[in-house]
């Protein structure tokens, strides 16, 4: 019954880095790298609190990046400030986005001074993005090459090439960045794909990339839960029909 008690499954068990059970925490992995690259993330503001995020999980990552919100109920506009140096990106596949590498052929000198804008949330939420935040609707869009598959099966994406944030960055830093950084966000991502699987019993222990950290459990960390109601802190029902 582990996955009923929907108590052992909230937001006080979890990590308020990573977002996974406290006793699956990847928090020690997110150490931000340097890239040339320059990553702004605009995120919805009910994306940010999804223990399915993975926007979060890079912007950890990378040194520098930025998150814009949006979305908010105050109706207050964020904007996107590049350097002026820089060259912005849209990272979206509208009609007519080039092909980062197309792109990256055509203007190599300034590929290596980009400021790569990335909407992260539901397909439904970044789609109206450009036209959401003012000046995006005017950079030039570009897109990840065809036929990429994603490892993501915590969402489902519609699509098995519907990437997840954190792979989308991965791949367009693979392309316009060093490749260790790209390895390291996919790695990464491997793991904490891995951990919530075998979270939830579909994963065995020996198929989870890195292992479990010793003393996890499938059912989450019981014993926090067990800790807060002898503290007071927690419902009595949260310990039921275990
Ligand atoms: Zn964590």
């Amino acid at each position: 019954m582990r996955a009923n008690n929907r108590w052992l499954a909230s937001d006080s068990i979890r990590c308020p880095g990573c977002r996974l059970h406290t006793d699956l925490c990847v928090c020690a992995l997110l150490v931000p790298r340097p890239t040339r690259t320059r990553v702004v993330l605009v995120t919805h503001v009910r994306e940010l609190s999804k223990p399915t995020n993975t926007g979060r999980l890079a912007l950890a990552c990378i040194e520098g990046a930025r998150l814009v919100e949006r979305g908010h109920r105050d109706g207050g506009l964020a904007s996107i400030a590049c350097e002026p140096d820089s060259q912005p990106l849209l990272l979206y596949p509208v009609p007519g986005a080039i092909p980062l590498d197309a792109w990256k052929t055509a203007q190599p000198a300034a590929a290596d001074r980009v400021t790569l804008v990335v909407p992260d949330g539901t397909w439904r939420q970044t789609k109206r993005v450009r036209y959401r935040i003012p000046g995006l609707a005017h950079l030039p869009s570009v897109c990840l090459p065809t036929g990429l598959p994603s490892l993501f099966r915590l969402r489902h994406a519609g699509s098995s090439q519907r990437l997840a944030t954190l792979e989308a960055i991965a791949h367009a830093l693979r392309i316009l960045d060093e490749p260790e950084i790209a390895e390291r966000l996919m790695h990464i991502f491997q793991v904490v794909v891995d951990r919530s699987l075998w979270s939830n019993g579909r994963l065995t222990a020996a198929e989870v990339t890195g292992g479990i950290p010793a003393g996890a459990s499938q059912d989450g960390p019981r014993n926090t839960a067990e800790q807060k109601l002898r503290a007071g802190q927690a419902p009595a029902a949260a310990l039921r029909e275990q």
